[in-house]
C-alpha cells in the first residue's frame, strides 16, 4: 500500500494571504488616489481589519455564502477590502468593467445574479440609471465616507461603505472554506456575442499568486512598491492585489486618473519600483515624461501585456528611462498570466540581437501552465518559430468552462482532451518562447498565406512620426484580403503614406507590406484598452485600396 504524506492539510484560501500580510507586514502601506480627489494612506493591518468588518457587514445585510458582491470601481483600498472581505468570507467578488456600455453592465450583473453592488462616487449617475434594470441587486453601497454621501439619490436605501464597515467590530474569524469554492468572477470583454464569465476559485487564485510572484514572472518582493495600472476590474489587476499580500509589498492604487501626468507624479511621490499595464497606458506616460524632459527615480521594471507591446516602446523604456520591460501574455480565462519573456542561461548565450528578439515575444510559460499550438484538425505543430497555429493551454488557473454553461469549451490535441483554445494564433520557437501573431479573428489571409497584423503594427510603431498603429484586413478582389495600415500621427509630426510604406522595405517580406495607409485622429479602443479591430474594419469597410500587388 502506498505511504501517504504526513503533512498538514491547509486549504489554499484568499483570506490566508491577507492574514499573512497583516501579521508579518502590518505597517507596509496601501496608498490610494481616491475618486474623492485626495490621497489616502492605509496599511495591510488596516485593510485586514476593514476586510473583516466588511465581511461582517455583508452578513448583517443578509448575504449568504455564494452571494455575488459586484463592484464598479477603480483601483483603491475600499475595492481591495471588498476583494478580501467578500472572497474571504465565502462570498464571490464580481468585478464589473465600468467602461462597458451600460446595457452590457446590466446584462452582466443580471447574468451573475449580483446581490450587492458597491461602486465609486463617480459611477453614481450610471448606477442610478441602471438600477431599474438590475433584477437581482438587493443593496447598493456607495464606496465613500459619510461626508461624501449625496443628499438625495433615486437608489433605494443607498448605503455608505465606511458607515457599514465602521458599524462592525472586526472580531471575525475567516471561515475554513473548501479551496475550490468560487472566489471571484470576471467577464471577458465580449468582442463577439455576449460577455462570458470566468469563475475563479480560492485555489486557482492562490496558485496564480504564487506563480506570478516568481523571479521569472513578475518578481515581486517585500522590497517592492507596486502600482498596478491595470484595473482591479480587469482580471483582478493581473492578480497583483493577491501577490502583493503574498510577498508583503507596498501597494499604490492610482484611482481613476491614468493619464501620464497623474501616473508620473504617483510613481515619484511613492517610490514605485514595479508596475503593470497595457501598452496604451504606457504610450500616455512616455509621451508625458518625454515632453517634460523628466526621468524616473525609482521605477525599475514593468510588465506590459493585454496587447502586443511594440518593440519600439520596449526600447524607449529601456534605453531612455532604464526601465526593464517584461512582455507578458494572458487572458481573463487564465487569471490572467500565461507567459512572460525572461531569458534563462541558455538564451543568455545568444548574441544580443537574438536575445532582444526573444524578449520581444510574449515569452515562456510559467510553471503551472502548459501550452502548445495546433492546426485546425487538432494536430500539434512544431515548435520551430515559424509554424503558426491555434494556441491552446491547460493548467490550474485556466477555466474549465464558462459561468452558467455546461458545455465544455475544451479541445483535444492529437486526441488528448483537456486543452483550452485561446483564440490566439501563435508560433513557439525551440526555446519554448511563444509569439502571438494575431487574434484568430483578426488574421489577415492574403492569397491563402497569413500575414501577422502585429508584426506590421510593430514596424509602424518604430517610425518616429507614429503615435499608434493598427493593421486590419481590407477586402481585395484577387488576394481576398490585403493589409491596410491605420495610423495616428504624433502631435506635430508629419509623414506621408509613401514614406510609411517605404519604411517597411527591408523590414519584412515585400508581399506582406501593407497596400495602403489611412490617417485617423484616434483609434477605437475596447473597454480594456485593446484596439477594436472589428469596429475599425467596419469604419473602413468602404475603403478602396490605393495599391494592389499584381
Ligand atoms: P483579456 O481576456 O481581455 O485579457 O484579453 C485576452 C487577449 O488579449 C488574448 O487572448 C490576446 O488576444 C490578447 N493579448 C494579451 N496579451 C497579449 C500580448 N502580450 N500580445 C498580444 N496579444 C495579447
Amino acid at each position: 500500500m502506498s505511504l501517504m504524506g504526513q503533512m498538514m492539510q491547509q486549504p489554499l484560501l484568499i483570506s490566508s494571504l491577507l492574514q499573512h500580510a497583516a501579521r508579518h507586514f502590518p505597517n507596509v502601506e496601501i496608498v490610494s488616489k481616491r475618486v474623492e480627489g485626495d490621497v489616502h494612506r492605509s496599511t495591510w493591518a488596516a485593510v485586514a481589519r476593514r476586510s473583516r468588518q466588511f465581511a461582517q457587514a455583508m452578513s448583517r445585510l443578509g448575504c449568504v455564502p455564494g452571494d455575488r458582491i459586484a463592484t464598479l470601481a477603480w483601483n483603491g483600498y475600499r475595492h481591495l477590502e471588498i476583494y478580501y472581505g467578500s472572497s474571504g468570507s465565502g462570498l464571490v467578488c464580481h468585478t464589473i468593467n465600468p467602461r462597458l456600455f451600460p446595457e452590457q453592465i446590466a446584462w452582466i450583473a443580471n447574468d451573475a445574479q449580483d446581490a450587492v453592488l458597491c461602486f465609486d462616487l463617480n459611477f453614481l449617475p450610471l448606477v442610478e440609471k441602471l438600477a431599474p434594470q438590475l433584477t437581482s441587486v438587493r443593496h447598493f453601497v456607495l464606496m465613500v465616507g459619510r461626508s461624501h454621501m449625496p443628499a438625495a439619490s433615486s437608489l433605494p436605501n443607498l448605503l455608505c461603505f465606511d458607515e457599514l464597515v465602521d458599524l462592525e467590530d472586526g472580531a471575525y474569524t475567516w471561515p475554513q472554506l473548501d479551496e475550490n469554492t468560487a472566489s471571484s468572477i470576471c467577464y471577458t470583454s465580449g468582442t463577439t456575442g455576449n460577455p462570458k464569465g470566468a469563475v475563479y476559485s480560492h485555489r486557482s487564485t492562490l496558485l496564480h499568486a504564487y506563480a506570478s510572484a516568481l523571479p521569472d514572472a513578475m518578481n515581486c518582493s517585500a522590497r517592492d512598491t507596486i502600482l498596478p495600472v491595470v484595473p482591479m476590474f480587469h482580471v483582478n489587476a493581473w492578480g497583483l492585489p493577491y501577490s502583493c499580500a503574498l510577498v508583503g509589498a507596498k501597494l499604490v492604487l492610482p484611482g481613476p486618473h491614468l493619464d501620464g501626468k497623474s501616473l508620473y507624479e504617483l510613481f515619484e511621490s511613492e517610490g514605485v519600483t514595479f508596475s503593470a499595464g497595457v501598452p496604451t497606458v504606457w504610450l500616455g506616460l512616455i509621451t508625458y515624461v518625454k515632453s517634460q524632459g523628466l526621468k524616473f527615480s525609482s521605477f525599475k521594471r514593468t510588465v506590459i501585456g493585454g496587447s502586443a507591446c511594440p518593440p519600439a516602446m520596449m526600447k524607449t523604456l529601456q534605453e531612455d528611462f532604464g526601465v526593464e520591460v517584461i512582455h507578458a501574455w494572458g487572458m481573463t480565462e487564465l487569471s490572467p498570466l500565461g507567459t512572460l519573456s525572461k531569458l534563462g542561461t541558455q538564451q543568455l548565450k545568444l548574441p544580443p540581437n537574438e536575445q532582444r528578439k526573444l524578449l520581444e515575444k510574449q515569452g515562456h510559460v510559467i510553471y503551472g501552465i502548459d501550452m502548445t499550438i495546433i492546426d485546425d484538425d487538432g494536430h500539434a505543430l512544431p515548435w520551430d518559430g515559424q509554424s503558426a497555429g491555434n494556441l491552446v493551454v491547460r493548467g490550474g488557473w485556466v477555466i474549465d468552462r464558462y459561468y452558467g454553461s455546461e458545455a465544455s469549451p475544451l479541445v483535444s490535441v492529437d486526441g488528448e482532451p483537456g486543452w483550452f483554445p485561446t483564440g490566439d494564433v501563435a508560433t513557439i520557437d525551440a526555446h519554448g518562447f511563444m509569439q502571438i501573431t494575431d487574434r484568430s479573428k483578426d488574421v489577415i489571409k492574403s492569397g491563402g498565406e497569413w500575414i501577422s497584423s502585429i508584426d506590421l503594427e510593430n514596424i509602424a510603431m518604430a517610425h518616429p512620426a507614429v503615435h499608434e498603429a493598427a493593421v486590419i484586413a481590407a477586402k481585395h478582389p484577387k488576394w481576398d484580403e490585403r493589409p491596410l495600415l491605420v495610423v495616428v500621427k504624433k502631435p506635430d509630426a508629419s509623414v506621408s503614406r509613401e514614406e510609411l510604406l517605404a519604411f517597411y522595405e527591408g523590414r519584412i517580406a515585400k508581399w506582406q507590406i501593407p497596400d495602403d495607409v489611412v490617417f485617423v485622429a484616434e483609434l477605437p479602443h475596447t473597454a480594456t484598452g485593446k484596439i477594436q479591430k472589428l469596429k475599425l474594419r467596419d469604419q473602413l469597410k468602404d475603403h478602396v485600396l490605393a495599391q494592389s500587388p499584381a
